[in-house]
């Protein structure tokens, strides 16, 4: 199995609209990111996608004021880059719905992989259930609904093999899917969104903003996803970690 974590640009926004903190005009860089397994028996195994390529019209004015993007690098674009086409994804897994996360999936519209995306069934229920009752967030209803989208639905954990297994949080949105891969350099655990950086990690702060609720949730989960750490030695690969993702991209 080979990993490749995929750069696709950047946020910039206010660093207590992510994490909590006490100067309110600190600014933080805030990368979007992707990760593509080429798995032995599963193919290649895409976990998030990124921003829409039409951000610049479908988020709403909020979302753009509140979470600019001064740098965007579509997940078509970052495929290329290694050598991949998006008809070569077998299978897509979106850590959640956030337009940051599944806004790329437009590019997959033509490919099959569009007729089974993974995400958890907490997940699909809450980002309808938010953009129906007028209060969308972070979810843009136009980037995870459209024509030729089937969503496959997974609840607590999911081996898909035995190298690779799905794991549903109940921190930032109420079900994200975070990764527990075994490689042969090591067990990566990735957390997705429910903890953003290094910083929030190993200081312990919770997230700040809207989107968040700051509440025993965030506490909660990131307990367990130090037992994990412990129990496999694992390295821990976070939701929006900026000198992380560099590195770990070689962007
Ligand atoms: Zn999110």
């Amino acid at each position: 199995m080979k990993l490749h974590f995929l750069y696709l640009g950047r946020i910039e926004c206010r660093k207590d609209a992510l994490i909590q903190c006490k100067d309110k005009d600190e600014m933080i860089k805030s990368p979007i990111s992707a990760i593509l397994i080429e798995h032995p028996k599963l193919g290649n195994v895409l976990y998030d996608t990124g921003n829409s390529p039409y951000y610049g019209s479908e988020y709403s004015a909020e979302t753009l004021e509140t979470y600019p993007i001064p740098e965007f690098i579509s997940i078509s674009d970052a495929l290329g880059r290694i050598g991949f086409s998006l008809s070569d994804i077998d299978q897509i897994i979106l850590s959640h719905l956030h337009f940051d996360h599944a806004g790329g999936l437009r590019y997959f519209a033509k490919t099959e992989a569009i007729r089974h995306v993974l995400v958890s069934e907490a997940e699909l229920k809450n980002a309808y259930f938010q953009v129906m009752t007028g209060n969308a967030g972070a979810y843009v209803k136009s980037a995870f609904d459209f024509e030729g989208v089937c969503y496959q639905t997974i609840d607590g954990t999911c081996e898909l093999a035995e190298d690779l297994e799905l794991f549903v949080q109940h921190s930032h949105t109420p079900g994200l899917i975070g990764m527990r891969v075994r490689t042969e350099q090591g067990t990566i655990i990735v957390t997705g969104d429910t903890v953003y950086t290094r910083e929030s990690y190993e200081k312990e702060l919770p997230p700040g903003g809207k989107i968040n609720k700051t509440t025993e949730e965030f506490f909660n989960n990131l307990k367990g996803i130090k037992e994990m750490e412990k129990k496999y030695q694992a390295e821990i690969v976070f939701g929006h970690d900026y000198e992380q993702i560099l590195s770990l991209s070689n962007f």
